[in-house]
């Protein structure tokens, strides 16, 4: 069977590999539908050197598919289904674990498509208890994208920041997969959304997407036009994921006790804070990694019942993976870029 592999630092090719065996006890071998590709894929494509990883490593961190067999004592799903995969490797018994807050497991042995193989391949064994079965109305697009697009997000605004209805919200990067995500999750729940975008033909789609103010933040300083935008209040959360770039006007743009909820920090790690700010401003900062299992069966339901939609940038077979990765590195998309892992999807 084929499995798209990093062999090297920016060097991607389809490889062919032995399928996996029968599944284990508790295990399930899956069809893999589609793969959403994300900064992650960027990252570890660049070779980020925090990575402890083995190559060659088959790539592939968000991803739908369809269940093949079931090993001994399954009970979770059927041969047939569609199920979303969550993308890092949980241990399944801590107590973190067993209270459903996976992205805390004790015992992670890592994130798949950057520290353990991924997905971005036919078929492939990984433990039941990863998978959550998509309900009627979503399909394999859908499914792809719980994970991290939407999983993540959820996990974000409702679990961190605890958005509430009718709060004012700046998400930074509006035509990138989670800042696309997000601008749908808060619209919907009546929030006022505020976003940035970096060109002027990614503002009207921003505005498609139920973003109630648009800046182009290479024409304009996002901080200023929020504090002009809100009247001088600031909002009430600010959902982060460009880092070192935004963080310094993030700040400036929140309200008195607001709330920063980050993940990603794609334009640099490190920053400096104005701790000054931070306490007399009563600011409340949330790091936020991953989400839990529950996050992706809610973001499948709001996407069932057609509250939230995929925003699709691109569907790339295989041999596209150069050129897709290259694109999202140089901030060329909007929405999210899938691979077609089944040729008759
Ligand atoms: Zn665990």
């Amino acid at each position: 069977m084929r499995a798209l592999q990093l062999t090297d630092d920016r060097k991607i090719e389809v490889r062919e590999v032995d399928g996996p065996d029968a599944p284990a006890p508790g295990e399930v071998t899956l069809r893999i539908q589609a793969v959403a590709l994300n900064h992650i894929d960027v990252w570890g494509w660049r070779g980020m050197a925090f990575a402890k990883r083995k190559l060659p490593l088959t790539v592939g961190a968000e991803a739908s598919g369809v269940v093949e067999a079931i090993g001994p004592g399954v009970s979770n799903v059927l041969p047939g289904q569609l199920v979303s995969i969550y993308g890092a490797r949980v241990c399944g018994h801590c107590k973190a674990c067993r209270e459903g807050r996976d992205n805390l497991c004790e015992h992670v042995s890592g994130v798949h498509g950057f520290h353990l193989d991924g997905f971005a391949q036919d078929r492939i064994n990984i433990p039941a208890r990863q998978l959550v079965v998509a309900p009627p109305g979503v399909d394999a697009i859908g499914a792809a994208l719980a994970p991290v697009t939407f999983g993540t997000v959820e996990h974000m605004l409702f679990d961190n920041a605890k958005l509430q209805p009718g709060e004012t919200i700046l998400v930074h990067a509006g035509g990138s997969g989670i800042g696309s995500a997000a601008i749908q999750l808060a619209k919907k729940m009546g929030c006022m959304v505020i976003t940035t975008v970096g060109s002027d033909e990614k503002m009207e789609k921003a505005r498609a997407l139920g973003a109630d103010h648009v800046i182009n933040y290479r024409e304009d300083r996002f901080e200023g036009r929020v504090r002009k935008i809100t009247k001088k209040k600031g909002v009430d959360v600010v959902f982060e994921h460009v880092g070192a770039e935004t963080w310094a006007g993030s700040m400036l743009s929140m309200k008195r006790g607001g709330r920063l909820v980050t993940c990603g920090s794609t334009s640099g790690v490190s920053t400096n804070v104005n701790l000054m700010m931070l306490f007399q401003q009563q600011l409340k900062f949330f790091g936020s990694f991953g989400c839990r299992m529950e996050n992706m069966a809610d973001a499948m339901q709001k996407m069932a019942q057609g509250i939230v939609h995929p925003v699709i940038d691109t569907i790339v077979d295989f041999d596209g993976i150069d050129t897709a990765l290259s694109r999202m590195e140089t901030r060329q998309v909007f929405g999210k870029i899938l691979l077609k892992v089944d040729p008759d999807l």
